[in-house]
């Protein structure tokens, strides 16, 4: 599945399969890109600092932050120093195309989080950790098998289990599937490591789930329609739902997580409604557009819900814009510091 994925990812249009938020609208980036700012100012407006996006995509999440950077927040702008973390070339080229006329910044790109250089940092991700790898595991008797990919076929073969996991001390029923992404948790393991040391902050937005859940999420999309995982590996986009409970625990200790909060809440906190009133009192022609484009966005029965924001930070003063409060956990009311 993962070879799969990086062959798609290389080769293959994904926004000919699947439209992401940044595509629906520019407020999504520009949103984003307020939030840069108000929480480079809350770090004590480190100059310079790393702005950082993991899977950029086509870049438009970060281009239309870049023109509101530039335009509302020309200190944070200046202190910039622009990094990308994209594994696939081709991708690479038309994140450069898309930057080009967004941003008269220099911009890196990076395979991996770890080459990015020292320093403070704020991060971005949308739709990142659900395109990394996971592994399927389903419930026999008393143990675990895992469920691979051979000849184009599932089959499965006894194999560790996750030392340690939740699903261990729980009953589960025979043929149950349970999930880990790994990659994603070394991801965040990293981040947060990073954070600690030289300070930062994360917005991690992902369509997934925030409690203890058991299933078989590994989806495939073709043209914009499901399609069978199986068929035609590295011509569809693969994704799995991500666990942000999974997520919160890997997070080294000292970081602060906040939320997860829905899309839905987290756009509204950050102003969704007083921008797409802007954008229509700007152009009347598409007022309704922006309107529906902001919906899509937002309404609990559209992306809003489904879509969860999770927040880290290190070394920040005040709260983490667009979240109510850190992560609850000590039964304090006040959060816990993990
Ligand atoms: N954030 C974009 C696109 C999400 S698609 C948007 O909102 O529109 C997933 C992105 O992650 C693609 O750019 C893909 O090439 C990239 N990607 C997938 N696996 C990766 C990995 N292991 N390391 C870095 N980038 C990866």
């Amino acid at each position: 599945m993962a070879r799969a994925n990086a062959a798609y990812y290389a080769g293959c249009d994904p926004f000919a399969d699947f439209i992401t938020a940044p595509e629906i609208s520019q407020m999504f980036g520009e949103l984003l890109g307020a939030w840069v700012a108000v929480v480079w100012d809350r770090l004590g407006r480190p100059d310079p600092f790393m702005l950082v996006e993991a899977g950029p995509g086509r870049g438009t999440l970060m281009a239309d932050a870049q023109r509101l950077l530039r335009r509302v927040a020309p200190a944070c702008h200046k202190a910039m120093r622009l990094h990308m973390i994209e594994t696939s070339p081709r991708l690479r080229g038309v994140q450069a195309h898309a930057l080009r006329d967004a941003t008269a910044v220099p911009v890196c790109w990076h395979g991996d989080l770890r080459d990015v250089p020292d320093g403070p940092m704020v991060l971005l991700a949308n739709e990142f950790l659900d395109a990394l790898p996971i592994r399927q595991f389903v419930r026999r008797g008393q143990g675990w098998v895992e469920r691979f990919v051979r000849d184009g076929a599932f089959m499965h073969a006894a194999s560790d289990f996750p030392a340690g996991h939740p699903a261990c001390v729980r009953p589960v029923p025979e043929g149950d599937v349970l999930e880990t992404c790994q990659p994603a948790l070394d991801f965040v393991h990293a981040l947060g490591t990073r954070l600690l040391r030289w300070s930062g902050a994360a917005a991690l937005i992902d369509y997934g789930y925030d409690a203890p859940a058991w299933g078989d999420s590994l989806q495939a999309l073709r043209d914009g329609r499901p399609t069978d995982p199986l068929q035609g590996p590295g011509s569809a986009d693969l994704t799995a739902h991500v666990d942000f409970r999974a997520i919160a625990d890997h997070v080294p200790r000292g970081v602060e997580v906040w939320g997860s909060v829905t899309q839905g809440d987290f756009l509204a906190a950050l102003g969704l409604a007083a921008r797409t009133e802007q954008l229509a009192r700007a152009a009347p022609a598409q007022a309704d557009e922006i309107r529906a484009a902001a919906m899509r966005l937002a309404a609990p029965d559209r992306m809003g819900q489904l879509f969860r924001v999770m927040g880290l930070s290190s070394g920040l003063a005040g709260d983490l814009p667009g979240f109510v409060g850190r992560r609850a956990g000590d039964g304090t009311g006040r959060g816990k510091t993990r």
